[in-house]
């Protein structure tokens, strides 16, 4: 979760060429999110890019670029088609609405524009979008670690591999096993098997710490880490800190053969990706039925026979693929 997650003002921004029509706007608007305006559509994506507006209200007639190019600019960035857009247009035919809900708007609004009707169709478009964020942070979350789920992992796993191989910067995932888990259960019941894994997940996280990390339930007791731009050598540093930090942490652990308290052991792997070929898709078998690339999931492999080679030494340990 980032700061960007926690912000709770919507944001709006107001695109139109005409000064007056902007304050007009921004005026009827106050009070219900904090308001961007721009005169120029040339300066309105990176704006858009910048602020990640909850509402774009967008006029279709400018001189430099029409909001109808505008709107598609917006929808062919990632992630656009999270942003609403809403037309304010002076023309009433039927072709130009209809084009413009082609392009992507949600709906419109007339010039000359009326107060009360703007403000209750913006409030309405704003609580249908802060619905539509939380429904996809609930999809993307694991309900007992709060970490994000094996779908978020499949879909960010598969665009980072994409990003290294576009950049040429390295990509390291570790795979995080707890060991003896099934024993914990047995010993101190399942309710304190869940609190467990809710803290090892807290602890991964806070020694994952850059932008771009994430860490991600796999699977019952195991976590993936995520990292982009990171080397083998900081990889194995964080997985060094994180196995200590379970450690540090002193979870008895009276069932376990390795250790007196909880430990994890961990599979590294980090490479920097070469050509990889869109078409070669295969299914990974995942419950929601995503495909991963060849590559990416002989990479995820790597990284988990790593694991189990950690296992096999002894567990509370880490082992990197080659
Ligand atoms: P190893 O050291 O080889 O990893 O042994 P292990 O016992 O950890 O591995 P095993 O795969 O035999 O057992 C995993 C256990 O994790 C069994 C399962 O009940 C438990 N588990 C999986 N998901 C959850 C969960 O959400 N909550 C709790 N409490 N237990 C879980
Ligand atoms: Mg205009
Ligand atoms: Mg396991
Ligand atoms: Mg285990």
């Amino acid at each position: 979760m980032t700061a960007e997650d926690l912000r709770t003002e919507p944001r709006i921004l107001i695109v139109d060429d005409d000064a007056v029509s902007v304050r007009l706007l921004a005026h009827i608007l106050t009070g219900l999110a904090r308001i961007q305006v721009t005169t120029k559509a040339s300066e309105a994506l990176a704006l858009v890019l910048s602020g990640k507006p909850d509402l774009v209200l967008l006029d279709i007639e400018m001189p430099e670029l029409d909001g109808f190019a505008l709107c598609e600019q917006i929808r062919q960035q990632p992630g656009g088609d999270q942003t609403p857009v809403l037309f304010v247009t002076s023309h009433g035919e039927e072709a130009l609405e209809v084009r413009a809900l082609a392009a992507g708007a949600i709906d419109f609004i007339h010039k000359p524009v009326r107060r009360e009707i703007v403000r209750s169709r913006v409030s309405n478009y704003l609580a249908l979008k802060r619905q539509t964020d939380e429904l996809v942070r609930l999809s993307m979350e694991d309900g007992l670690t709060g970490v994000a789920n094996r779908r978020a992992f499949d879909r960010l796993i598969d665009q980072e591999y994409t990003r290294a191989a576009r950049t040429g910067e390295p990509l390291a995932l570790l795979m995080c096993d707890v060991d003896h888990f099934k024993a914990y259960n047995d010993t101190y019941g399942h309710v304190a098997g869940d609190a467990c894994l809710r803290e090892i997940a807290a602890i991964l996280r806070a020694r994952a710490r850059r932008a771009g990390d994430v860490v991600a339930r796999y699977g019952g007791e195991e976590f993936a880490v995520i990292m982009p731009r990171c080397s083998l050598s900081e990889a194995l540093a964080i997985s060094t800190s994180m196995l200590e930090g379970v450690r540090d942490n002193q979870i008895a652990h009276a069932g376990s053969h390795t250790a007196s308290c909880v430990t994890v052991s961990i599979g590294v792997n980090a490479i920097v990706p070469t050509g990889r070929s869109a078409v070669d898709r295969q299914p990974t078998g995942a419950p929601n039925g995503r495909t991963l690339n060849t590559d990416v999931l002989t990479f995820i492999g790597q990284a988990d026979n790593a694991l189990y080679r950690a296992k096999q030494a002894g567990r509370n340990r880490m082992e990197s693929h080659a």
